[in-house]
């Protein structure tokens, strides 16, 4: 088990009704359940790997995303996202709506 696949996957064992151990491979990113051990190696892993990384992963940080926000004409812009000024925007959101920063009661 030193592929790299096993960082996107669990190997989770049970045993069928004749009592014989089933292997199987968890996506961590999907939950879809593949079957695993040796005797059927890793290529299909890796290409579930490689389509669930596309989907689910995370994206490049400097592609930039489509936008067409509300009061800007109906054009459509650009943006780059940027967790250190949504965290900051959130935060001045939170303070001036004078929202709880905690929501339990
Ligand atoms: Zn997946």
């Amino acid at each position: 088990m030193t592929s790299n696949v096993w960082q996107v996957f669990d190997l989770h064992e049970s045993e069928d009704n004749n009592g014989n151990k089933i292997q199987s491979a968890i996506c961590k990113l999907c939950n879809t359940s593949l079957v695993a051990g040796a005797r059927n190696g890793i290529n299909h892993l890796k290409r579930h790997m490689d389509e669930c990384l596309a989907k689910h992963g995370p994206q490049d940080p400097k592609q930039q995303q489509l936008a067409r926000p509300s009061g800007y004409g109906g054009k459509v812009c650009t943006f780059t996202y940027s967790q250190s000024k949504m965290r900051i925007g959130l935060a001045v959101y939170i303070a001036s709506a004078e929202l709880p920063f905690s929501l339990r009661s």
